[in-house]
Order: structure tokens, then sequence, then C-alpha cells
């Protein structure tokens, strides 16, 4: 099902022109406008689903294997050292396009930190009350 004021029911549908690496009836791979490297591709179902909460589970199970592809083409003809695949579900998380998409970002051998954080440190009893709150809520 579509989404009628979503951009990105509208580029996975070919009604907004983009950079397309590949495309069936499920999704289209595009490249992404605001890259943050050279490459960095975009994974859209052209069904819309605003995130992977809701995504349908036969698509979930096809989207990994595509990244993969990509991600081994990025390698083959672009020359990327490796590659990241990004996925982020909420505002809070960084989504800012509510339709359902993953980010394929090659990498290159002395290129800058993109996807990092702080480790944090904490004791065997936090984790352990983390973990339980997770598992209850399962
Ligand atoms: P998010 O932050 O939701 O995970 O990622 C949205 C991504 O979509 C961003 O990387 C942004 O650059 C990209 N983007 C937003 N609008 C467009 C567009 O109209 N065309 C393309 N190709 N990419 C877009
Ligand atoms: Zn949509």
């Amino acid at each position: 099902m579509r989404k009628d004021d979503c951009i990105f029911c509208k580029i996975a549908a070919g009604e907004i022109p983009s950079s397309t690496l590949y495309e069936d009836e499920d999704v289209r791979v595009i490249l992404d406008l605001g890259p943050a490297s050279q490459g960095h591709a975009l994974i859209l179902p052209k069904d819309h689903y605003d995130d992977v909460c809701t995504l349908d589970e036969a698509l979930a199970a096809k989207i990994l294997p595509l990244a993969a592809r990509i991600g081994q083409a990025m390698k083959k003809g672009l020359g990327c050292a490796g590659f990241n695949l990004v996925q982020n579900n909420g505002k809070a998380a960084g989504q800012t396009v509510f339709h359902f998409h993953m980010h394929v970002i090659p990498r290159y051998a002395d290129g800058p930190d993109m996807v990092c954080w702080e480790p944090g440190s904490p004791s065997r009893e936090e984790l352990a009350e983390t973990a339980a709150k997770i598992r209850e809520a399962l």
C-alpha cells in the first residue's frame, strides 16, 4: 500500500526521478541525495511501511541479502574497503523520512569515522537489569 504524501513512495514508484541502482517488483535501490560517502544508497520498498516494526517479514527477509549484494557491488565497482548497513527507526534514532529504508554506506580506506559511539561501562547488575526489562517486553 502507498501513502499519498510520502516522497519515498513516489520515488520508489518512479514518479520522482532517482539514480536507480536496482529495481524489482518489491524494491527500488537509489543513490542518496545527501550521501555520507560516494555511492551511499537507500533500499526502498515499493509499498509504504513507516519503519522496521511494521515491515512485512517476507520483504524484510529479502532486504538483508540485497543489501549485501549492493555492498559487494560497491566494493567491486567503487573500490570501497567495506560498507555499513544503517537503518533508523524513529525521530530519536535519526529517522527523517518515515518510509522504511535501509542505508548502504560505502566505507573507503582512511575515510572518516561515521557510525561511532563512546562505549559505556555498565556494571554486571545494570546489564542484567537492562536485559530483564527487554526480555520481559518481548
Ligand atoms: P533517515 O535519516 O530517515 O534514515 O534517512 C533519510 C535519507 O534520505 C537521508 O540520508 C537523506 O539524504 C535522503 N533523502 C531525503 N530526501 C531524499 C530524496 O528526495 N531523494 C533521495 N535520493 N534521497 C533523499
Ligand atoms: Zn512511503
